[in-house]
């Protein structure tokens, strides 16, 4: 029995949106991920249990 569940989503910090892009390709600082809600884009997003982050309320700009 191998369950390879997706248990850990990343988050946004600024709208909760578990929307997230990795862009990754930039030399200088790893990683970067890209809020595809609110377009917040950075190295610090919170990994959060998916369980937990289905609860957050996801803000909307519009
Ligand atoms: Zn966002």
């Amino acid at each position: 029995m191998n369950q390879n569940k997706k248990t850990e989503v990343k988050v946004c910090p600024e709208c909760n949106s578990t929307d997230i892009k990795e862009k990754g390709n930039l030399i200088v600082a790893g990683n970067i991920y890209r809020c595809n809600n609110c377009g917040h884009t950075g190295v610090l997003f919170p990994v959060m249990a998916w369980e937990d982050a289905k609860k957050l309320k996801v803000k909307t700009s519009e």
